[in-house]
């Protein structure tokens, strides 16, 4: 994470090339991975756009089925039925994202944590359902990435605790955008957005001009608080509007502070703008946990990384590397 590359690239650049109008563009909407995929490619050749689109809407389905908690058959699912019992082999591709999740946890200090499930699996934001505080106490104590063990030469993972879960909803859509941007690059197509929910990624430009993503309003479903221009870089954000309900005026939402299981409350949105989408996806879930000053403080120790935040009063706070977007 330290060789990240250089600032994101947030500068204006006006352009005259145009594109001709319908040429090559082509946009798809799909409800995959319990989200909203937007695909949007540009080619000249209109059946290497169209065959660009598919296959990204392939590799969603792919790995919505190996990585889905909700899908008995799902490695994921495996993993969380057996690994407490014996250590299990599985993929390269999970045992990847497995490592790449503990060095996010390691640069963290643990705010991001895939055993957040451990207590996770108790809430059920659509019928409102959230663990007693006993019952949550005893959950949250099995939260820690540490017990987790990887082992590289057999690609294994083994849990040293009963009643340990993983979930990678908060960097598997990333790592689903990344994938999809590198299968439109190996097929020839430049010019790109793929978005999985809050994860986006943009690659070359649109119509010969910058691609510009919002950021929604956390609590007008319709509004912007800020629209930024962007050239072959990624964006996510984490909300505490996504999935929650509440209680007695409570938010219970489903970013969860590892620390005591419950909701992480005190910002309403966390943007993070950097080079891949994997490492966006985590930090926006991290960066929500930590809070407004830890998380702009190692924000700001990132090379290449940028945030936008909107706090409990609605009031936005952006990265040092992003003050000329602030109004004056
Ligand atoms: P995002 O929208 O990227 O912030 O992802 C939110 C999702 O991340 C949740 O629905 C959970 O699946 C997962 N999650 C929640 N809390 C954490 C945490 N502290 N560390 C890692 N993943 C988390
Ligand atoms: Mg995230």
């Amino acid at each position: 994470m330290t060789t990240l590359p250089g600032r994101a690239l947030l500068l204006i650049c006006l352009s005259l090339l145009a594109w001709p109008a319908g040429a090559g563009w082509l946009r798809e909407q799909q409800d995959i991975m319990g989200t909203r995929i937007t695909v949007e490619v540009f080619h000249a050749d209109d059946d290497v756009a169209r065959r660009g689109v598919d296959a990204v809407m392939a590799e969603m389905r792919r790995l919505d089925a190996a990585m889905s908690p909700f899908r008995e058959d799902s490695e994921l699912s495996r993993v969380n039925r057996e690994a407490a019992a014996g250590p299990v082999p599985i993929s390269r591709e999970l045992f990847d994202l497995l490592q790449r999740s503990r060095q996010v946890s390691d640069l963290t200090d643990g705010a991001f944590d895939i055993t957040f499930a451990s207590a996770g699996f108790l809430y059920d934001y659509r019928r409102h359902v959230h663990p007693d505080a006993r019952t949550l106490k005893q959950a949250a104590a099995r939260i820690d990435y540490h017990n987790l063990a990887l082992d590289p030469a057999t690609h294994s993972v083994r849990f040293s605790l009963p009643g340990v879960k993983i979930d990678l909803g908060g960097i598997a859509k990333g790592h689903a955008v990344d994938r999809s941007i590198a299968l439109l690059r190996a097929m020839g197509i430049h010019d790109a957005l793929v978005t999985a929910g809050g994860d986006s990624r943009v690659i070359g430009r649109r119509w010969g001009r910058p691609w510009r993503i919002g950021v929604r309003d956390p609590r007008r479903p319709d509004a912007l608080v800020a629209v930024i221009p962007l050239e072959d870089v990624a964006v996510s954000t984490s909300g505490d509007y996504e999935r929650f309900f509440e209680e007695d005026g409570v938010r219970y939402h489903h970013i969860i502070d590892p620390t005591s299981g419950d909701s992480a409350r005190g910002l309403r949105s966390v943007t993070i703008i950097g080079p891949d989408a994997t490492t966006t996806d985590a930090l926006s879930t991290s960066v929500f946990v930590l809070g407004r000053e830890r998380g702009l403080a190692l924000v700001d120790r990132l090379t290449g990384i940028d945030a936008i935040l909107v706090d409990g009063q609605g009031r936005l706070h952006y990265s040092s590397g992003l003050e000329q977007l602030q109004p004056h």
